[in-house]
């Protein structure tokens, strides 16, 4: 078979182990006027464990994700989130611990059982056929009959918005179209659990920010159970119902977009969602929250409330730029270093007795220029104690 650029083979082999499957189920599916609108399912991970060698990928990952949510596994590149999907897929066998999808236990089950359908950040499309002949492959493989193959690629289709498109060469689709095409073949299959690893890689950053509305939609709007890994950021606060963060193998933070942006439990996961800025500091005191940095005292606020310090700790302060407000009068004073303009909002750096602080000021009244003198202030409530 002639497959050309866009066909990752082990994501070929892994798309063909995974159509087989969600196709078998077909049969015993009832028909329902749309194409997906299964029971929802929750995806439960229970000390998962795995090891490639030596290398151990996940050390005892637990998590429950609740049937129709959208879930995001994130994470440094390497912390384990893609093969956390894979064990999940079943594309990889974890060493211990169980999966189960609903009540059932998928952990030694293959992939075609588990009536998920997954779709890969490189689409792994077949460039020699249609769009119609890609989306239907799954279903040519179980004998489906020709109407009942047409009828249902149609529906898959009109889902991804690309009605009358099923004769068209794969060459000739946009990125964007590709991905949807990629798409339409996870849903034809109707699964219970959508995953997809890193699906808009691949696309512009307009594009982007179109399929994240699509993407929610279709989940939504048919009941899936959807694990989406990524280590894009903003993708996953816009997207997410509740998202993991991964650090070498174990879940570092688990919440929803804002719990997480507004609470880090560490300065890892305070890096990893959204720009911040990190401060050494030494903990003064544990009932009024306080910090010095440079001979000078801060008030804050503990997020982890499983932590419990002493006085005299090593301690991270996160301050988020936009918690930074320049005012006269602010504790904090600083020279600007660098200014960036972006329309909306301004992005200033200012070296402080703190450190280098990056500040955004959105609506900017007054602009400084690298030189300018200023003062920083900052709510107790947005200075965040954090342990490491
Ligand atoms: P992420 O998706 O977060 O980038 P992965 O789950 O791909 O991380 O990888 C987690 C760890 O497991 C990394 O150290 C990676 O090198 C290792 N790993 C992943 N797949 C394999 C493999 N097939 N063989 C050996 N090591 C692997």
């Amino acid at each position: 078979m002639a497959l050309t650029v866009k066909l990752h083979p082990s994501n070929l082999c892994e798309v063909w182990k995974i159509l087989r499957i969600s196709s078998s189920v077909l049969a015993f599916l009832p028909r329902p006027t749309k194409i997906i609108a299964q029971t929802m399912e929750s995806i439960v991970a229970e000390k998962v464990v795995k090891s490639y060698g030596s290398t151990r990928a996940l050390h005892g990952v637990s998590l429950e994700i609740a049937p129709g949510e959208l879930f995001f596994l994130l994470g440094a590149s390497g912390c384990g989130k893609s093969t956390l999907l894979r064990c999940i897929a079943g594309l990889e066998t974890p060493n211990s611990g169980t999966i189960h999808f609903g009540s059932r236990n998928v952990t030694a089950m293959p992939p075609h059982k588990r009536e998920a359908a997954m779709v890969f950040q490189s689409y792994a499309l077949w460039p020699h056929l249609t769009v119609a002949k890609n989306i239907a492959f799954g279903l040519e493989e179980r004998n489906v009959s020709k109407e009942e193959i047409k009828r249902r690629v149609d529906e898959a289709l009109a889902m991804v918005k690309l009605d009358g498109y099923g004769d068209r060469s794969i060459d000739a689709m946009s990125g964007g179209q590709q991905q949807r095409v990629a798409l339409a073949r996870a849903l034809v299959v109707r699964p219970k659990c959508l995953l997809l690893d890193e699906p808009l890689s691949n696309l512009d950053a307009q594009l982007r920010i179109e399929m994240r509305r699509e993407i929610r939609r279709i989940v939504k709007e048919f009941g899936l159970t959807a694990v989406y890994v990524t280590h894009d950021q903003e993708e996953a606060l816009a997207m997410a119902d509740r998202m993991a963060i991964l650090a070498n193998g174990v879940i570092e933070q688990l919440g929803a977009p804002e719990e997480v942006y507004r609470n880090p439990r560490t300065s890892y996961v305070a890096g990893f969602i959204g720009e911040t800025n990190i401060i050494e500091a030494t903990l003064r005191s544990t009932d009024s929250v306080t910090c010095e940095v440079a001979g000078q005292m801060f008030h804050g606020r503990i997020t982890d409330a499983s932590w419990t310090p002493a006085a005299g700790d090593a301690v991270k302060i996160s301050i988020r730029p936009e918690c930074l407000r320049i005012q006269a009068g602010g504790a904090i004073h600083g020279t600007v270093t660098e200014k960036i303009y972006l329309g909306q909002c301004i992005q200033y750096w200012v070296d402080t007795p703190c450190g280098k602080l990056q500040v955004v000021e959105l609506n900017p009244q007054q602009l400084y220029t690298p030189g300018d003198s200023l003062q920083l202030a900052v709510d107790p409530d947005d200075l965040l104690v954090l342990s490491r």
